[in-house]
């Protein structure tokens, strides 16, 4: 089994501010985690693991190669030894595309990282600009055909829904970031946090975001662009912390536990939704299952509503994302 071990590294080595970012409520974390703290993590994952998992430590939240290298190697020094006894097998990390160039690449390559995320956010200038991201599609591009040319798996990340951002152009990031050789990918709808820009702009009503519907819709046709590119969606929607869960911090905008499943549930709506009428079994991947049923049995009420008999069934000779009818 492949495990992720999480360690947050917060806004802290990152100086800009992005206007939808409170990485207090994001993350629930505010300062940079010792080195102590990352060891002991790394030691209470690893008791709950077998030897035979496949081990990633991953450094997530701000921007990792914002921090200095001096600052970087501290954390690497305290996972080295167990890449070295082969406990944890590589390193990933995100970090923000104009925080990387041939020094830090070197660097990271020395220390075992094999993926690089970085926030791309939107291959729109426009909507960079005005989220005040600090950096522009170009940078993306460069960053990326840098980290490709090391041989590093790259990952973009993207949001939806920033202002000034469509349909159409979301849809254009997604393509823009299969061309760039993106391998992973995660979507996250924009949502709306306390004490951010973008928190005053809802405030006076000069933003609002997407609803839940909207991102769904949204996401489904980004969703579709990368699985048919065969980019790997590593998550759709923002990881909850305590906060954001709790309803603190969090003003508006399309949030939801289940928010993938729901995008998923829906592309399998608009699979099954004009199926012959005398159809009685519907056989589907078991790794689709629970989608194809729909969430809440959606899809399964839908279908009933028009023939009551109906039944899904799994078969792993049905190809996944497909469907065979009886
Ligand atoms: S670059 Fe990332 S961590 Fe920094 S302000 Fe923007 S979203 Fe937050």
């Amino acid at each position: 089994m492949h495990c992720n071990i999480p360690v947050f590294i917060p806004q802290l080595a990152c100086p800009h501010a992005c206007i939808y970012c409170n990485q207090r409520y994001i993350s629930g974390q505010i300062t940079a985690p010792s080195l102590q703290e990352v060891k002991t993590t790394i030691d209470t994952y690893l008791s709950t693991l077998s030897e035979d998992d496949e081990v990633e430590l991953a450094f997530f939240g701000g921007s990792f190669t914002g921090l200095s290298i001096e600052e970087q190697n501290n954390y690497f020094s305290v996972v080295k030894p167990y890449i070295n006894s082969g406990r944890i097998k590589s390193i990933r990390l995100s970090t923000r595309p104009d925080y990387i160039d041939e020094q830090i690449l070197d660097n990271l390559k020395a220390n075992r990282v094999e993926d690089i995320e970085l926030g791309a956010q939107s291959l729109c200038d426009e909507v960079l600009l005005y989220s005040q991201r600090g950096h522009t599609c170009g940078d993306v591009e460069r960053a990326s055909q840098l980290i490709n040319s090391y041989d590093f798996n790259l990952g973009l990340q993207m949001m939806i829904g920033l202002p000034l951002d469509t349909k159409e152009r979301s849809v254009a990031t997604a393509k823009k970031i299969v061309s760039l050789g993106a391998k992973t990918t995660r979507i996250y709808p924009t949502l709306v946090i306390d004490r951010t820009v973008l928190a005053k702009l809802y405030r006076e009503g000069k933003y609002q975001p997407l609803d839940t519907e909207q991102a769904i819709d949204w996401t489904k046709d980004v969703y579709k662009v990368f699985a048919e590119a065969g980019v790997k969606v590593l998550r759709v929607g923002l990881h909850p912390s305590k906060d954001i869960l709790s309803g603190k911090g969090f003003l508006a905008g399309p949030f939801h536990v289940s928010f993938f499943e729901l995008v998923l549930s829906s592309i399998w709506k608009d699979k099954l939704s004009s199926l012959p009428k005398d159809v009685s079994e519907i056989y589907v991947n078991p790794s689709d299952i629970n989608y194809a049923v729909g969430y809440g049995s959606s899809n399964k009420k839908m279908l009933q509503a028009i023939n009551p008999k109906i039944k899904f069934l799994q078969s792993s000779q049905v190809p996944k994302g497909d469907f065979l009818l009886r």
